[in-house]
């Protein structure tokens, strides 16, 4: 290896240039921004027929989103609204469902 900043071949490996004293440590690597969001996706797709796995999977791809670079931030966020919408429909439909049965059942 080369050092950074003389130039100077220099063992690989090495911490330090032993010719110029510069440190070699190499930087924390560059997070890559053309990442895909797979939870956003996969949340997106869950929310429309497992609400609750959709819901789940969303919220991981939303936080893991700014790490992306923001790849899948509108397409979790979207997974998650529509979960919270099914979930809050099927909530209804269970409580409209017991409410009939019940009725129906006073009528006997
Ligand atoms: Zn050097």
């Amino acid at each position: 290896m080369f050092c950074k900043n003389c130039g100077k071949q220099i063992p690989d490996g090495a911490h330090v240039c032993p010719y110029c004293g510069v440190s070699q440590e190499i930087s924390a690597p560059v997070k890559k921004k053309d990442d895909t969001n797979v939870l956003a996706i996969v949340g997106f797709i869950l929310s429309f027929f497992v609400a609750i796995a959709g819901l789940v999977c969303s919220v991981i791809g939303l936080k893991k989103a700014p790490e992306l670079g923001g790849n899948g931030h509108g397409l979790a966020l979207a997974g998650l609204i529509i979960s919270i919408v099914s979930i809050a429909f099927s909530f209804i439909a269970v409580i409209i469902y017991i409410a009939l049965l019940g009725s129906f059942l006073a009528a006997l």
